[in-house]
């Protein structure tokens, strides 16, 4: 298991990959980062998840919130609200404010965003390969009632951020996947892997806005190599966050069993539940996915390094002789 690629959002993707990088030191790790939560602030590209896993491997995180920079201050942002500038619901820190006036000089002067994730991980040092699922533009936008009995698409920052997924999603569609074309490295890592993993990471705004992407879940599931989730849902609700609000919308349960049914044993072969979900291993189980059930709270670096432990012997006992 020298070669791990993971699919991982932010904070979920983030804490495991810390995890993984102190359970697996001699591994080769190459992280395909979800960018359908991308968002244009104020003139400038920014990338919460990416910036997340690089923030969480590169020490400098805000570790209790999970995002964003430690000591970070709001100087600009509370500049940008004396001016009444729109939109204010999105908390921009002025540290983390550097790495979207660098990547987007960066993205002006031509360079994809895979060669710009590069050069900030220089300073970041994450310990493994960054890489953007693609650099093609895709947005996420949710479908919700538009209070005149009709529907509209908001971006998935406004839903999530500002309108905290109150409003029912009728449906979450990955704007522009469909023309996209995975980030120079993606497909070679797939096919070069010994392993991929699913982090926790919300099954359909991170896992599954990355598997949108033409391309990526047929090398996965063509690969040949063990393909192990762990559930993001311990005991019937997100451990963080609002997963719900969108497995909803896909019309699949908050359940660890339900999301691994809607990933499918077509893609995976090994399922984590938590120890509260015991009951659900054979329900997974049935559906031909080696399921276990073990401690998957990520309530410091160890936990994180012990779930990842599991998912690489998993690995090892699905792995085809
Ligand atoms: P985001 O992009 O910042 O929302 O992060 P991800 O998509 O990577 O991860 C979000 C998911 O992580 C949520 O659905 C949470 O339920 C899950 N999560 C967060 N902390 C933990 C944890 O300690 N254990 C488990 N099993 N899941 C977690
Ligand atoms: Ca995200």
């Amino acid at each position: 298991m020298r070669r791990i690629v993971v699919l991982s959002g932010g904070i979920g993707g983030a804490r495991f990959l810390r995890g993984l990088r102190q359970a697996a030191p001699e591994a080769d790790i190459t992280v395909i980062g979800n960018t359908g939560d991308d968002i244009h602030l104020f003139g400038l590209k920014v990338c919460p998840d990416l910036d997340t896993v690089m923030y969480t491997l590169g020490g400098g995180i805000h570790e209790e919130q999970g995002w964003g920079r430690a000591g970070e201050t709001f100087a600009v942002k509370e500049e940008l609200a004396a001016y009444g500038i729109e939109p204010q619901w999105f908390g921009l820190g002025d540290r983390d404010l550097a790495t979207h006036v660098v990547r987007t000089q960066m993205m002006g002067a031509g360079y994809p965003l895979s060669a710009v994730t590069e050069a900030l991980c220089q300073r970041w040092q994450p310990g493994v390969r960054l890489l953007p699922m693609t650099d093609d533009r895709v947005e996420t936008h949710v479908v919700i009632d538009d209070g005149d009995g009709g529907r509209r698409a908001v971006h998935f920052q406004e839903y999530w951020v500002r309108l905290r997924a109150a409003p029912e999603a009728h449906a979450v569609v990955p704007v522009g996947a469909d023309k996209a074309t995975p980030a120079p490295g993606v497909l070679e890592a797939i096919q070069a892997a010994d392993v991929v993993v699913f982090p926790p990471s919300n099954p359909v705004v991170s896992v599954g806005t990355i598997l949108s992407v033409p391309g990526i879940r047929e090398a996965i599931a063509d690969a040949g190599v063990p393909v192990i989730g762990l559930s993001p849902i311990v005991g019937d609700a997100p451990v963080r966050g609002m997963a719900d609000r969108v497995l909803a919308a896909v019309g699949v349960r908050a359940t660890a069993a339900a999301v691994a049914q809607h990933y499918g044993s077509g893609l995976l072969d090994g399922w984590l539940v938590d120890t509260v979900d015991a009951d659900a291993v054979e329900v997974v189980e049935a559906d031909g996915i080696r399921c276990r059930a073990v401690p998957l709270m990520m309530t410091d670096v160890e936990a994180a390094a012990a779930m990842a432990g599991e998912a690489l012997a998993l690995a090892r006992e699905v792995r085809p002789a």
